[in-house]
């Protein structure tokens, strides 16, 4: 019996009531079935009906996603429909069908085959289209196998239901209609995996690392996900629901109250301003993103442009990108992070497939060894410069050699501007993230070639804890208070101050309460968090004394252990919140 509430991780707050839609987007398992020659006609002809049907399918799916998505996005099915009529592909099903194999055994052995002599090719094209095979492979052998036909996309308008899924890669989150889906429940993932983040940007509640929901659960049976507790209610009883509906009131009214500090300073009780920046992850968020008292973008993650297409978007669909996102802000500071592609972040299709892809072609690394993608991207950011205060920021850096071949590309990239005489700004400053220990430790001498440190402490954690920031069963290791990690941040910011740089948070951790707590403590004053949570980390700030956070910092930096170290600072925080806390039980019991 399933139990009735499952344990996750809350990756993006919220409450919601609603069935499931559950998505099976894995390669069904296919039974050995050898079958007659008298058989052979029969399963030619179920061959050709299965190939007509995801045909079918995939042009209505395609015209949802233009309406949903836009013509780039919708293009991924025509590559879909083009393998499918491929007279390649049929003939080599065929015959291994005529050497006695079932339609889908034989179907599946071809894919199999060609998934593995693209994914082994050297040429672009070809690793580009491993994806939409495996897209055909899923869809073909559903249909033969007479299994329901799952799509991300394929929901009515106001189905208002969770979507539970083993592991929602970004590009299947941007595919998502939020007129469908009004949550997300992952078996994989945690709270720093990018579908978490997109999840957060695109606000609809999620809890992922599951582990294993999608065998629990069916689709159309209604749930709660509390998101905000990180659980998914089975089954709920009329009680349950009772109470979620009262939690989702108080929550609407907390998040009311939050808003209206979006006009207030974030400056601690005794008087240390903060600035709070927000990440930026879809252009579209710009606008309400400058709506939540951000005091500019602290990252703006331009991979998000090419995650879930098959193209990369060319120089002036990123000049007008940047420029919205700089608009939205006037003439605050825009830091806009050039592609961190790879790890979990992949463009549809694209991308050789590597066992190990956090330590793998990614970032910064991508970008060097492809100077055409980048000097476009570096066009496009020096063009859309003129329009307001923009930094550039180069992701995954663990050499000084990186910062200075991608500076001598953005100079060459100015150079190209000029010679077509295009406006452009030649003075952005360049700084980069330090998210691997190397960085860190050799900081002092990346600090004399840029002009400022963002720490990414999801990467951070991830490579100096050997900790995978997207595996579930990890997730409770996953300790950005191990005072390893505290004390690679305060020997970041002790070079900072040495070379007069700005030095700055923009990973998941400065979003979450006790976290920035201790970052303020660690001295730091910029935190970039994501544009919901601005309000809440002011909160936090407002509420505490930058001394008293001081001290609980200095204390957790010699803890020797995450837990003492998050024992201390939750102590301290506790003290110092217990007139917010206080409040907060006031309006508590207001509302219920
Ligand atoms: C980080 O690593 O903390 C970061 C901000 O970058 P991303 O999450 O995009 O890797
Ligand atoms: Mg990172």
């Amino acid at each position: 019996m399933t139990p009735a509430t499952l344990t996750g991780i809350s990756a993006s707050p919220g409450i919601v009531v609603g069935p499931v839609h559950l998505l099976r987007w894995v390669v069904p398992e296919v039974p050995q079935r050898v079958i007659d020659e008298s058989a052979v006609p029969r399963e030619l002809e179920r061959l050709r009906h299965a190939f007509e049907r995801a045909v079918e399918r995939l042009h209505s799916v395609r015209e949802r996603a233009e309406r949903n998505a836009g013509p780039a996005e919708a293009a991924i099915f025509d590559v879909q429909v083009s393998i499918i009529e491929d007279a390649d592909l049929r003939r080599r099903v065929e015959d291994v069908i005529r050497q006695n194999f079932s339609a889908e055994r034989a179907f599946d052995v071809v894919m199999l085959e060609w998934r593995e002599r693209f994914a082994r090719s050297t040429h672009a094209m070809m690793l580009e289209r491993v994806g939409d095979l495996m897209d055909v492979h899923i869809r073909v052998l559903s249909i033969l196998l007479d299994l329901p036909d799952y799509d991300p996309v394929d929901l009515p308008k106001g189905s208002n239901a969770i979507l539970v899924t083993h592991d929602l890669t970004p590009s299947l989150t941007l595919q998502l209609d939020r007129e469908c889906i009004i949550g997300i429940a992952t078996d994989a993932g945690t709270r720093t995996s990018h579908v978490a983040i997109l999840a957060r940007s695109l606000g609809l509640p999620a809890v992922v690392g599951l582990l294993d929901a999608t065998s629990r659960l069916t689709s159309g049976e209604k749930v709660i996900l509390d998101a905000t507790a990180g659980v998914l209610v089975v089954r709920p009883t009329p009680a349950e629901l009772k109470d979620a509906a009262a939690r989702v009131r108080l929550e609407r009214r907390e998040g009311e109250a939050l808003e209206r500090l979006a006009g207030e300073e974030a400056i601690t009780a005794d008087g240390v301003r903060v600035t709070l920046r927000a990440n930026v992850d879809l252009p579209d968020e710009a606008a309400g993103a400058a709506r939540s008292g951000a005091e500019g973008v602290g990252l703006m993650r331009t991979e998000f442009l090419v995650v879930g297409r098959t193209t990369m978007p060319d120089e002036e669909e990123q000049y007008q990108a940047y420029t919205n996102v700089i608009k939205a802000f006037g003439g605050q500071p825009v830091v806009i992070r050039t592609f961190d592609v790879g790890g979990d972040k992949l463009p549809v299709g694209g991308f050789p497939h590597e066992p190990n892809p956090f330590l793998g072609w990614r970032a910064i690394r991508m970008c060097l060894d492809e100077p055409e993608i980048f000097r476009t991207q570096l066009r496009a950011l020096l063009r859309a410069a003129v329009h307001g205060d923009v930094r550039i920021m180069l992701p995954l850096i663990v050499t000084l050699d990186e910062v200075r071949e991608a500076r001598a590309m953005l100079a060459e990239s100015a150079r190209e501007l000029a010679a077509r005489g295009v406006a452009y700004r030649a003075d952005v400053p360049l700084g980069i993230m330090i998210e691997t220990p190397a960085a860190v430790v050799t900081a002092d001498a990346l600090a004399k070639d840029v002009a400022f440190f963002s720490i990414g402490t999801n990467d951070l954690v991830q490579y100096t804890l050997a900790v995978d920031r997207g595996n579930a069963r990890l997730a409770t290791r996953f300790t950005p208070l191990h005072p390893a990690v505290l004390r690679l941040i305060h020997r970041t910011l002790q070079v900072g101050d040495e070379h007069g740089l700005e030095v700055s948070v923009c990973g998941e951790m400065a979003s979450e309460p006790l976290m920035a707590f201790a970052l303020i403590g660690l001295g730091l004053r910029t935190l970039s968090v994501a544009p919901r949570s601005v309000s809440r980390v002011k909160q936090i700030v407002r509420g505490i004394h930058a001394s008293v956070a001081a001290q609980a910092a200095l204390a957790a930096l010699d803890a020797g252990t995450a837990p003492a170290a998050e024992a201390i600072l939750r102590a301290r925080l506790t003290a110092e919140l217990e007139p917010v806390a206080e409040a907060v039980r006031r309006d508590r019991s207001r509302a219920t």
